[in-house]
C-alpha cells in the first residue's frame, strides 16, 4: 500500500478542484495516479489497473518505457535544452527519423511543437501563408485541440464555444460514419454519398477561398469512425483538383497505434502535411508536423519559433520511443492484438443486445453502446456505468463518440494477449453487471 491514509486520495481530488479550474478538468473515476509500467498503473492505494486509455493514446510503447528512461538519464548528464536559437543533436537526429516514418518521396521538412494542438495549429498556419486563402474545411465531432484555431475548427466543440473564436472561415462536413449512414449499408455508397456533399459544400464556398481541409483519418473522439476508402481517395482527388492542402492529423492514431505507422496508409493516399504529437514523445511533451518542404518553408524564418520546441529531452524521448516501435515490431503487434480483440469483442456483441457496433483499426478500438440495437439508440448512460464498474473491476476505459456512448479501447500496443483478455473479461463482466441492475 502506497498510502496509509484511506481517505487521502478524495482529499487531493477536493483540492485538486479548488485550485485547477473546471475547464481543464474531467470527472470520470476518482483515481490518482502513483505508479504506471507497461499497459499497468497504480493508484495512491496500492491498487493495480489495466490501463486501456494509455493517458488517451499516449503510451504506445506502454508506461514508463525502460529506453525512453535511459535516453532521458543519459542526456541530462549533458544538458537540459537550449532553444533552436542553436542547433543540438536530439532534435537533428529526431527530424531525420521523421521525415523516413511519413510518408511520400517528395522532400520533407519538419516544425516541432510541444503538443498535438500546437502543431495544427502551426499547419494550418503553414497552409494559410503558402496558400494565402482564408478558409479551413473541417468535420463535425472532430478534434484537433484546443489553441484557438483548434477549437475554431473542432467540430466536437458545442456551437457557441466555437463561434466564440473569432475565426470564422470554418466549413464543417459531416465526417462518414458507416454505422450510422442514414439508410445506407453499403460503405462503398456512403463514402459516394459524403464525397457529394463535400463536393457542395465545395461549391458553395468557393474551393479557391479554402486552404486546407483538416482531417482525421480515423476520428478518435468522434467515436472511432473508421471512413469508407473511396471517401478518403475522392477527397484527396478534390483537394489536389483544387489546390487544397491536406493536412493529416495523426496525433491520436499514429505512431503504430492503428496497425501502420500512420493511419492514412490505410488507404494508399499521400497528405501534403502530417501532424504527430501524443505518442511520438513516449509521455514526453512533443509534437511535429512533418510534410512539403516548400509549405512548411514558406513562412518567413522564426514565424514558427517557440522556446522549448524541439525540447532536447523530448528529443530524446521521440528518438527512443521511434527505435522501440521499430525493435519490437509494434505496428504488427497493434495489428495482430487488434485483430484478436475485435473478435473477442465481436463475441460479446454476440452476447449482448447493447453493443450495436465494434469497430477500429489496430489497437484503436470503438464499442458502441446502444438502447437497443436495431434501433441504433445511443445510450450513454449505460456506457457511463459501464465504464464505472470497469473501473470498479481493475479497468481504466473510457467514452467517446458524438454521443459519448462509445467505449474507448486504446491499450499501450506492448499489452500482452493475457492482459488484453483479462481487460476485455472485465468489460464482459461490467456489462453483465450492468445489464443485472449492480450499478
Ligand atoms: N488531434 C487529435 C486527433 C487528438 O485526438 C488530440 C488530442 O486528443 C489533439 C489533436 C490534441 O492534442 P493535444 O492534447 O496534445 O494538444
Amino acid at each position: 500500500m502506497d498510502n496509509d491514509n484511506p481517505g487521502k486520495d478524495l482529499q487531493l481530488i477536493e483540492k485538486y478542484w479548488r485550485h485547477v479550474s473546471s475547464s481543464q478538468g474531467f470527472k470520470y473515476f476518482p483515481l490518482v495516479v502513483s505508479r504506471a509500467k507497461a499497459s499497468k498503473v497504480w493508484d495512491i492505494n496500492g491498487r493495480e489497473y489495466i490501463d486501456f486509455l494509455s493517458s488517451a493514446a499516449t503510451y504506445n510503447i506502454g508506461h514508463s518505457n525502460e529506453e525512453v528512461i535511459k535516453a532521458i538519464k543519459e542526456h541530462l548528464d549533458k544538458f537540459i535544452h537550449y532553444c533552436l536559437y542553436l542547433y543540438h543533436e536530439p532534435a537533428i537526429e529526431l527530424s531525420e527519423l521523421l521525415t523516413e516514418i511519413t510518408l511520400g518521396n517528395h522532400r520533407k521538412k519538419v516544425v516541432f511543437g510541444l503538443s498535438g494542438g500546437d502543431a495544427n495549429d502551426t499547419a494550418l498556419k503553414a497552409a494559410f501563408i503558402y496558400t494565402r486563402r482564408p478558409g479551413v474545411i473541417s468535420y463535425t465531432y472532430s478534434y484537433h485541440g484546443t489553441t484557438a484555431l483548434g477549437i475554431a475548427v473542432g467540430g466536437s466543440f458545442r456551437e457557441e464555444i466555437r463561434k466564440a473564436i473569432p475565426f470564422k472561415d470554418v466549413y464543417f462536413v459531416e465526417y462518414p460514419d458507416t454505422y450510422r449512414c442514414g439508410n445506407i449499408e453499403d460503405p462503398r455508397e456512403c463514402g459516394e454519398y459524403h464525397l457529394s456533399k463535400l463536393e457542395d459544400t465545395l461549391k458553395r464556398v468557393n474551393p479557391s477561398s479554402i486552404a486546407a481541409i483538416i482531417m482525421e483519418p480515423i476520428q478518435g473522439d468522434g467515436g472511432v469512425l473508421v471512413p469508407p476508402e473511396n471517401y478518403v481517395k475522392g477527397l484527396f482527388k478534390l483537394a489536389r483538383e483544387n489546390g487544397i492542402i491536406i493536412i493529416d492529423d495523426e496525433v491520436q492514431t499514429g505512431m503504430g497505434r492503428t496497425g501502420k505507422w500512420l493511419a492514412i496508409e490505410h488507404f494508399n493516399v499521400e497528405p501534403d502535411l502530417v501532424v504527430l504529437g501524443k505518442a511520438l514523445g513516449g509521455g514526453m511533451p512533443i509534437s511535429a508536423v512533418i510534410g512539403r518542404s516548400e509549405i512548411l518553408d514558406a513562412a518567413p524564418p522564426q514565424t514558427f519559433f517557440a522556446t522549448s520546441a524541439a525540447h532536447a529531452l523530448s528529443c530524446v524521448a521521440a528518438i527512443a520511443t521511434i527505435k522501440y516501435i521499430k525493435n519490437y515490431n509494434l505496428v504488427e503487434k497493434a495489428r495482430e492484438l487488434g485483430d484478436y480483440a475485435v473478435k473477442r469483442l465481436n463475441e460479446l456483441k454476440e452476447k449482448y443486445e447493447i453493443i450495436g457496433d465494434v469497430r477500429g483499426k489496430g489497437l484503436m478500438i470503438g464499442v458502441e453502446i446502444v438502447k437497443e440495437r436495431k434501433q441504433k439508440t445511443p445510450d450513454r448512460k449505460t456506457a457511463l456505468k459501464i465504464i464505472w464498474r470497469a473501473w470498479e473491476k481493475g479497468l481504466i476505459m473510457m467514452t467517446y463518440g458524438k454521443y459519448g456512448n462509445v467505449l474507448r479501447i486504446a491499450p499501450p500496443l506492448v499489452i500482452s494477449r493475457e492482459e488484453l483478455d483479462a481487460g476485455i473479461n472485465i468489460v464482459d463482466e461490467a456489462i453483465r453487471d450492468v445489464l443485472e441492475g449492480k450499478v
